[in-house]
């Protein structure tokens, strides 16, 4: 029998026929799922390996569908799991890296990304900001980026508003302004995580409300260009208040 090794995050699972479930990772090659007989049965000997956002070895075969043999959890993000905030807004990130797997973009970047976020998460008290660089250095890599240096029209370069339908600043003739009016503080926290570079870290400064405000943004700006919220986002609002 023929094994393939496969590395990469639980992003979900679902159940499949009476005991068994289907493991979808996110690995560098974009997403996998794998085949776990009766993981569902309480003496399951696969019950800790197969949980969400576990970081994981697997030992699989199969032709069409990868059937799992072996495997080992090489991160289980313990902490993260135990704090039911943090555990949902990383699962809203979950869900979206799934939503978007289909899409062509370049999955050795994001999974390497996406590890590096989770480590810094693991540190960081504040990690919130962390989870919305996510979200908007995925705009990028899906090619539907804010353009935040001139007017998304004209090109023009002062009196600059945002727009979530536009895609990015507008001058004030080319801003509609039958949106919710993004303020300044928070284009300017959009920005910097948008650039972000973690290998380069520099301060986050922000207020809670700026915060706040950027969730909104963020959240409009998903649902108008990809059309997507995720399950966990409505979750979210009875722990984080918004
Ligand atoms: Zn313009």
């Amino acid at each position: 029998m023929d094994l393939e090794y496969i590395e990469g995050l639980i992003l979900k699972k679902l159940d499949y026929k009476e005991s068994s479930q289907i493991l979808y990772l996110y690995t560098d090659k974009g997403l996998m799922s794998v085949l776990v007989h009766g993981s569902r049965k309480v003496k399951s000997p696969y019950l800790n390996l197969t949980r969400v956002l576990n970081l994981v070895g697997l030992h699989t075969s199969g032709k069409d569908l990868q059937t799992l043999r072996d495997g080992d959890v090489l991160e289980d993000f313990r902490d993260l799991k135990e704090n039911i905030e943090t555990f949902t807004y990383l699962q809203h990130i979950l869900e979206l890296v799934y939503h978007i797997a289909q899409h062509e973009h370049d999955h050795e970047k994001l999974y390497l990304f996406l590890l590096k976020i989770l480590a810094k998460v693991k540190t960081t008290e504040a990690y919130i900001p962390y989870l919305n660089m996510v979200e908007l250095k995925l705009l990028h890599l899906l090619g539907i980026n804010p353009l935040f240096t001139s007017c998304t029209s004209c090109g023009k370069t002062d009196h600059l508003q945002f727009s979530v339908r536009e895609g990015g600043m507008c001058c004030k003739e080319h801003y509609q302004g039958n949106e919710p009016r993004v303020s300044d503080e928070c284009v300017k926290l959009m920005m910097k995580l948008y650039y972000y570079d973690l290998q380069a870290p520099t301060p986050i400064d922000y207020t809670e409300e700026t915060l706040r405000e950027l969730r909104g943004v963020i959240d409009r700006y998903y649902e108008y260009h990809l059309n997507f919220r995720s399950n966990s986002r409505k979750m979210l609002v009875g722990l984080i208040g918004y």
